[in-house]
């Protein structure tokens, strides 16, 4: 048996095991064994690609070249992995994978570039199949690279969530895949390098643009298509490097990244192909920013009272429980609730936080039973029996212009109807709006009150007077 026949029967391997751990990730009760298959199938994809290129170094000079540069890139990787991993907060997670999916897009680009430099030594129709690999790589990463750029950049609040409008917009998007098709088949007769060249700004440019054209409550979807675009960029790669696991890899990500987005689209009520194309057709929302009417104020004793003589109670985490690292005392909160006699149950909009499942990891962590997690769908119709919904850190999953509202920006998005609960308690640190930049009619209705503070520290102060 040759050292590539073992390799290409680890590869096989590694890739079924890619598969059983997307198999076990789909639900809660296999996901720890998912992500061991996975754990496995990478150790033996990594091993099998050393080992190819030990078997390889066997030959001469080069090769040798070819095993240090694997070894040196490892280690440096493998250091700045481990660094980041252990520094980075639960919240920062949305932006470190942006950050992780870009780096895939570079080395798409990289790895095309490569191939179009390097003289295969391949002719006719094989050489055509090349030189459309090498276009098509190098474009699916460049918009992977700048796209994941502007949405780390927008994750991490360090670039306006609100979306760019450029005039003509979805011309030039469309325009630009136009052009890229028609430039795909010139590089194929002709494969001239400053074909390449226009082709890798063009797609840098659309990447940038896509992204930064899409607004805030937007934004899952599109961390989840910039994942499934790393995917295709990565197969492309594949393709490139002959490497089969990288192609299988890479349709999986990119196939079940896709998915992902059709069904947070259909969560959100979006239109999968406007959000895919960059906001198409999606017309700049009115401004709308100012407050509507007076808020009323509760502290965490009288919420502690209204806790005590509820019948049952709603929980509905976001983004800033994430922030707080509530979860902790909200689940002993619940537990305490519970022992009374409270029927206490999570209600989990498909977009709360900046992931997605966000809630439910958090919640898991904390050791929340998951039969009394419901999703948004599951505990909807049982808002208006509820005595006393907690909504901690949320706020564009519970607001209801996106239900009452048609000229608000996040109108149509299916929200947790928090407001037909007989009294809700609003747990943030101040007035300001959510990630979408939507002032929240919420904060004024008469069945809500505020809870102004961290909310760590209020559902702690709550704990105590209970
Ligand atoms: P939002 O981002 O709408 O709101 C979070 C709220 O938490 C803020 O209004 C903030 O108010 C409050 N907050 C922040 N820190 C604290 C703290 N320490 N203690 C108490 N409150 C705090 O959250 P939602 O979860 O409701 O909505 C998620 C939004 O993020 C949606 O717009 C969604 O589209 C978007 N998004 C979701 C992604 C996903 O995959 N889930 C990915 C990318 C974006 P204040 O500052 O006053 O405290």
């Amino acid at each position: 048996m040759t050292a590539a026949s073992v390799a290409t029967a680890a590869y096989i391997v590694a890739a079924l095991l890619f598969i059983l751990s997307l198999a076990g990730l789909s639900r809660h009760d296999t996901a720890r064994r998912g992500v061991v298959y996975g754990m496995i199938g990478m150790a033996l994809a990594l091993a099998a690609t050393i080992w190819l290129t030990v078997t390889a170094s066997w030959g001469g000079p080069q090769a040798a070249l070819g095993l240090t540069l694997l070894v040196v890139a490892m280690l440096v990787g493998a250091a700045i992995g481990l660094w980041r991993a252990r520094r980075v907060e639960m919240t920062g997670m949305p932006q470190l994978i942006a950050l992780l999916h870009s780096f895939v897009g570079l080395a798409a680009v990289l790895v095309g570039w490569n191939g179009a430099l390097y003289d295969t030594g391949l002719e006719g129709a094989l050489a055509d199949i090349h030189h459309a690999e090498v276009f098509i790589g190098v474009f699916i990463g460049g918009v992977t690279f700048t796209g994941s750029i502007v949405a780390f950049l927008k994750l991490s609040a360090r670039m306006s969530s609100k979306p760019l409008m450029l005039p003509g917009k979805n011309a030039l998007n469309l325009g630009a895949v136009i052009v890229f098709l028609a430039l795909t088949v010139w590089y194929v007769i002709t494969p001239d390098l400053w074909l390449l060249i226009v082709v890798t700004a063009l797609a840098l440019a659309l990447g940038w643009h896509l992204v930064a054209s899409i607004g805030g409550g937007d934004m899952p979807v599109v961390v989840s298509m910039l994942n499934s675009y790393s995917g295709w960029a990565a197969a492309a790669a594949g393709f490139l490097l002959n490497n089969d696991l990288l192609i299988v890899t890479g349709a999986l990500v990119g196939s079940s990244g896709a998915y992902l987005s059709y069904i947070m689209c259909r969560a959100m009520n979006r239109s999968f192909i406007s959000v895919i194309a960059g906001g198409f057709g999606i017309e700049a929302p009115r401004k709308d920013d100012e407050e509507t009417g007076e808020h009323r104020e509760v502290d965490a004793e009288t919420a502690a009272e209204m806790l005590a003589a509820a019948d049952s109670v709603v929980i509905t985490p976001g983004y800033g429980m994430a922030v707080a690292q509530a979860q902790y005392p909200v689940a002993e909160l619940a537990a305490r609730l519970r022992e009374r006699g409270v029927n206490v149950r999570f209600g989990i909009h498909p977009v709360a936080g900046r992931l997605p499942g966000h809630m439910n990891v958090l919640l898991a962590e904390a050791k929340v039973p998951y039969d009394i997690v419901l999703e948004m769908d599951e505990i909807n119709d049982d808002m208006p029996d509820t005595s006393v919904v907690l909504v901690i850190g949320a706020n564009d999953t519970v607001n209801p212009a996106a239900a009452e509202d048609p000229g608000s920006p996040i109108a149509g998005m299916p929200v947790l109807k928090v407001w037909e609960a007989e009294n809700v308690i609003v747990f943030k640190r101040s007035m300001a709006s959510g990630y979408a930049g939507v002032q929240n009619p919420l904060f004024f209705r008469d069945n809500a009150q505020m809870l102004f503070g961290d909310a760590k520290e209020r559902v702690e102060d709550i704990l105590k007077a209970l």
